[in-house]
């Protein structure tokens, strides 16, 4: 892993500095993991993502309250509740954990006053409150608006209380989850003023977070965005906000077809927003204005049906025959894009080349795995983010080839926008 300097302001608390004997640290995490049908864990790597920010607290004096949510429940449920996954963090924490069964109440705050140096005490599921994320729940679609708008002021007002009682179990507050960083809730963002001094990013938020200013605010040129998936419409502001910062841009997966059929090209059956045409041609526009290169598919795999066992031909991205559609980047494409990315010193990629999903389809994105990593290897800075992109470098096992993996989808994908996430805001202030 790449670590590089930062943005992270040098007066704000470190967690690599600040002094934790005899405190007790009340960390937001994101334990938010897949559970199967006997509650067991099917996926660690977030458990194992806090690990260094809870160890560190723990061989620095300090104790531990973890809070969390796990799901979306809408009341307190027991397929929803974080005791199913201490055997997990026992086993990554390398300790016993002490459970508050309810994160509110006379028990959790008795356990967390009674916690010694070295102890971990988990929270029950932020979420079965409403308060933590301050929506109300149980309101009818059709309710009237004044209803509607009492009852938000109401669990407003009770959030207060709720944010303060978790305050009161610590000396200090750490926020390492940067899957939830864009949302203003109770543990959060509110939280963090009542420890105006004591406040800090964990690890793996400070990596996050230093990765993308990386690519954002400082890199090294050449820099290229690698972007593809389904939908134009969802990347648009993340498109609008990296013109302004790269020098090339690659569009691939299902988006590109709206750049080519709005160019004029025949796209037959593949993917396409055609509202989102009018906004591909400006940006093309501004692209160019910019200096930025674009660099969309000129070949697509094409299959004569969204299906892994469709016949498949090699057509140029805008004489895609009708009935067929484009499913995965070509192999002239994959030859400009690898020579692209070899050249470029900040690498910054986000969605699939193709219906990664479909094993037939997978190689474009399975190839741009590989030119990341070899760009990586020759001294590059690459982050990599993204459900898609993510699962496709560690399918592969280059999780450790590419500089930084990030965690946080919708967080980090705001942040590329340029948007102020509040998680991060609350720290900084
Ligand atoms: P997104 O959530 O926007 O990053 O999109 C990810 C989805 O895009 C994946 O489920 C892919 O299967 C899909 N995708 C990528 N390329 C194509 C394509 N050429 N046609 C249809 N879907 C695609």
């Amino acid at each position: 892993m790449y670590l590089c300097t930062t943005q992270i302001p040098e007066e704000m608390q470190n967690i690599s500095t600040y002094n934790f004997i005899g405190k007790r640290a009340i960390v937001r995490v994101d334990f938010n993991v897949p559970l199967n049908a006997d509650f067991q864990v099917t996926d660690n790597t977030r458990i194992r993502a806090a690990v260094p920010t809870l160890k560190k607290v723990l061989e620095r004096g300090g104790s531990l309250i973890i809070m969390s949510h796990l799901g979306r429940p809408k009341k307190a449920e027991d397929k929803f509740s974080l005791r199913h996954i201490i055997p997990e963090v026992e086993k990554q924490l390398g300790t016993s954990l002490l459970f508050a069964p309810d994160c509110m109440g006379k028990e959790a705050a008795d356990m967390a006053a009674a916690l010694k140096p070295g102890e971990v005490l988990l929270l029950e599921n932020l979420r079965f409150y409403a308060e933590e994320e301050g929506k109300p729940r149980g309101l009818a679609e059709d309710a009237p608006e004044e209803e509607k708008k009492a009852a938000k002021a109401a669990v407003k007002e009770s959030q207060k209380k709720f944010t303060a009682t978790l305050a009161s179990y610590a000396d200090c507050y750490i926020n390492d989850a940067f899957g939830t960083a864009h949302r203003a809730h109770a543990s959060t963002t509110l939280i963090a003023s009542y420890f105006p001094n004591d406040k800090m990013f964990g690890f793996l938020m400070e990596g996050e977070i230093k990765a993308i200013d990386k690519v954002l605010e400082f890199p090294e040129h050449p820099t290229t965005a690698i972007l593809g998936g389904a939908k134009v419409s969802g990347k648009i502001a993340i498109i609008e906000h990296l013109l302004d910062r790269v020098d090339n841009m690659i569009i691939g997966g299902g988006m590109s077809f709206t750049f080519i059929k709005a160019r004029g090209g025949n796209i037959g059956d593949s993917l396409c927003e055609d509202d989102q045409m009018p906004l591909a041609l400006e940006i093309m526009k501004k692209a160019e204005e910019k200096g930025v290169r674009i660099y969309i598919s000129e070949d697509v795999v094409a299959a004569d049906a969204f299906d892994n066992g469709a016949n498949t031909k090699i057509c140029p991205v805008d004489q895609i025959p009708d009935g067929w559609r484009g499913m995965d980047a070509g192999p002239q494409a994959l030859e400009t894009w690898k020579q692209v990315i070899m050249d470029s010193k900040t690498i910054l990629w986000n969605g699939p080349a193709g219906v990664f999903e479909m094993p037939a389809f997978a190689n474009g994105t399975l190839r741009l795995v590989e030119f990341v990593a070899e760009a990586t290897a020759k001294g590059s800075f690459s982050l990599v983010g993204g459900g898609d992109s993510v699962a496709a470098v560690t399918q592969m096992g280059f999780a450790g080839k590419v500089s930084y993996v990030s965690t946080g989808g919708g967080a980090m994908l705001e942040y590329l926008e340029g948007k102020i996430l509040p998680g991060i805001q609350a720290i900084r202030q």
